[in-house]
């Protein structure tokens, strides 16, 4: 009986999978393969910056096509060694903006062992380091680019230097770009604008829109610093009028418009900023920008008070760090719900975010960044009648500020000294001492206010905690009614019996990641002769068993890892950050915790104990990419070896000797065959009592 449903089952697979794949391959292909370059290095250029910024794709699709690009282009190549770099330099952007650290560090390591792409590497390593969230790093990578970028491009003619292919406009606006980032967080603000000014210059020298927009719109969120709100908002007028007709660029200037809006409390144009921003997301099929503008918007829910919304708003994004990782948006995102979480007064949950914003935030130097979440915090225990909690974030957020006033000060002298380092140095010198004066003055004003500050939030908690009997009553009220619609919602991709995600909710985490190449592992779990259980004991019973199974996985696997009732006695496990080492344990755990103690039911204690099949993926030695579905089916395969041998077993799929995707299926299609002849090893691990 038992063999016949594994085999319509991956016929079933198959099928599904074969109409996803058709279905991720329709906009490739309407969109034709890539064009053969032209012999002119500047289409060759552009082409990549394309693909580059291409957001709406799976990485595979535009490794594709880049792979295209490179084989079209051998010919050139040899007149033109420079075009490999380029098209290295884009592989390298490509793997990193889709989470492959490793895959664009190989590339920074090849560029610089090619002659003459030390630059091109230093900004593509400032480049992995500012998205591990790394500001100093990020800082010296790309000062060392720009000392020679500076050198080939020449500020008098900028304009021939880019014609004449000395100076790589593209690679110097990157550089500067990474720069200026540090500068900000570092409040180096007058250095920041320089920059900036200069990246504009290359941009508009080179008649680049895009990025024209963006550093335009950099320079209005620098005005904005420095309260200049008339320049700031000019700025950005024109940044917006500069991204025209590019969806993807309109839809950035339109995520800086809504921080701009947001700083001055203007709700109304910070909301509108955000959608219209969404709507050019959604119609530029990015999705890094997506996330951003999502930040946006769950930082606007925050700002208005509507922490379920918020909450909800957090959910894109935080779905979106899974496949592509960046520190920086998670550093956001996680603080935000840390906030969100003591204002639902969720404080065990509050707690784990807040520890897991520690871990990101090792290494982190951005100080401003670092005392505003501090800030939010105390606020929040403050507002949440927590006044210990509230007092602790004040207290470190006052060590920070302190470190932060005196280092804005340094700085702000420095920027004086070189300033007025001329002719006329006594006269300024006496302008220094007065500025220097002012200062000293604006820093402990502010150390008051921060003591006036920090009375004020106690006495809030205080007075909270006291008042509060009859606010509290309401509040918990409306919060069982806020966590009623949250479960409701919740409700629909929980498996009632055992209030284990199901299927859909599984299905909905795989689309969201959306990848041709799964990544993790995967363990199918099944009850041995469940049938006896329901025959001998009846279908409540066989209920009992099945929900005492679904507790005792819950309580086998880390936390982070996902687990399913994929059927009526299967359940899937994704454990998405798993050695194979800890894998093996992770399934010998589960045929213990299952089996080692009797399930107490209504006819005296049962002994159930359970089959599984298991792998990682993607699948060793070859690691050749498969889709989840694919990657769901051999755990499936490997869960009917389990049961052909005698049950009570796991069975984990070790190695398969596959050189390619087509021999990897002809294997799944006859796994049994694929076995005994070898091409699959198994690993197999006993269940208590098995032989
Ligand atoms: P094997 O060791 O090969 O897995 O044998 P088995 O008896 O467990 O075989 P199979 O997996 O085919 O049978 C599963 C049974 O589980 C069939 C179905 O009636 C029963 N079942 C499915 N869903 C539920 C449920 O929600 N509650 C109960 N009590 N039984 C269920
Ligand atoms: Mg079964
Ligand atoms: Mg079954």
């Amino acid at each position: 009986m038992r063999h016949q449903a594994p085999l319509s089952r991956h016929r079933s697979h198959r099928l599904a999978l074969l109409l996803s794949m058709a279905l991720h391959l329709l906009p490739a292909q309407a969109q034709g393969p890539a064009a053969a370059p032209s012999a002119s290095s500047p289409a060759l250029a552009a082409q990549l910056d394309q693909l580059v910024r291409r957001d709406d794709a799976q990485s595979a699709v535009v490794l594709h096509t880049l792979q295209t690009l490179r084989q079209n282009l051998s010919d050139e190549t040899l007149a033109h060694p420079e075009y490999l770099a380029w098209l290295d330099m884009a592989e390298g952007q490509i793997l990193l903006a889709d989470g492959d650290r490793a895959g664009a560090q190989r590339m920074a390591d090849r560029l610089a062992a090619q002659n003459g792409q030390l630059t091109r590497s230093q900004v593509l390593r400032g480049e992995i380091a500012s998205r591990d969230g790394h500001l100093q790093g990020t800082a010296e990578w790309a000062r060392l680019a720009l000392q020679t970028l500076e050198r080939d491009c020449p500020r008098p003619d900028l304009k021939a230097a880019i014609e004449q292919l000395r100076c790589d406009y593209r690679l110097a606006w990157s550089a500067l770009r990474l720069l200026t980032r540090t500068q900000m967080a570092e409040g180096a603000n007058s250095a920041a604008e320089a920059g900036q000014k200069f990246a504009l210059d290359l941009a508009q020298a080179a008649g680049d829109n895009r990025r024209s927009a963006f550093s335009m719109a950099t320079l209005a969120t620098l005005y904005q610093d420095q309260s200049q709100t008339e320049l700031s908002r000019r700025w950005i007028t024109l940044a917006l009028q500069t991204a025209q007709g590019d969806p993807q660029a309109l839809g950035q200037v339109k995520a800086n418009e809504a921080i701009l809006a947001a700083r001055v409390g203007d709700r109304k144009a910070q909301r509108q900023a955000l959608d219209e921003g969404l709507a050019l997301a959604h119609e530029a099929g990015s999705r890094r920008l997506k996330a951003q503008l999502y930040v946006g918007l769950n930082d606007y829910y925050m700002q208005m008070g509507q922490p379920l919304r918020a909450l909800q708003a957090a959910q894109p994004v935080l779905a979106m760090l899974g496949s592509l990782p960046d520190a920086q948006f998670e550093r956001v995102i996680r603080s935000n719900m840390a906030v969100i979480r003591i204002q639902l007064r969720q404080f065990e949950q509050a707690r784990q975010e807040l520890a897991r914003l520690r871990e990101l935030n090792q290494g982190n130097t951005n100080l401003v960044q670092l005392s505003t979440q501090l800030r939010e915090q105390g606020e929040a225990w403050a507002a949440a009648g927590r006044p210990r909690e509230a007092i602790l974030a004040y207290h470190e957020e006052r060590k920070l500020s302190a470190q932060l006033n005196a280092r804005n000060r340094e700085s702000a002298l420095q920027q004086l000294k070189i300033k007025y380092d001329s002719e006329r140095k006594q006269r300024d010198l006496d302008l220094l001492v007065s500025k220097q004066a002012l200062v000293d003055r604006q820093l402990s004003n502010r150390q008051l206010a921060s003591q006036v500050g920090y009375a004020v939030a106690a006495l809030l908690g205080l007075s909270l905690l006291l008042g509060g009997v009859m606010v509290r009553r309401m509040h918990l009220a409306n919060q069982r009614l806020k966590a009623n619609e949250l479960l409701l919602r919740a409700q629909s991709e929980r498996d009632p019996l055992t209030d284990l995600a199901n299927r859909r909710h599984f299905l909905a985490v795989m689309n969201e990641q959306s990848r041709q190449d799964f990544h993790g592992a995967l363990l199918m779990v099944d009850i041995d002769h469940f049938k006896h259980v329901n025959d001998q004991h009846g279908h409540g019973i066989g209920d009992v068993v099945i929900c005492e199974v679904a507790r005792r996985l819950s309580h086998a696997v880390r936390q982070g890892d996902l687990v399913v009732r994929w059927g009526g006695e299967e359940f899937l496990v994704f454990a998405s950050a798993v050695s194979s080492e800890q894998l093996a344990s992770l399934a010998e755990r589960i045929l213990h915790t299952v089996a080692d103690m009797p399930v107490h039911s209504a006819d005296g204690p049962l002994r159930i104990t359970v089959s599984l099949g298991f792998a990682h993926f993607p699948l060793p030695p070859g690691e050749l990419p498969l889709h989840w579905e694919q990657a769901v089916n051999w755990a499936d395969m490997a869960l009917y070896t389990a049961k052909s041998r005698g049950r009570n077993r796991a069975m984990g799929i070790a190695a398969v000797r596959a050189a390619d995707r087509n021999s990897l299926e002809s294997i799944a299609a006859d796994f049994e065959a694929a076995c005994s002849n070898e091409q699959v090893s198994l690993q197999q691990i006993l269940g208590p009592g098995a032989a």
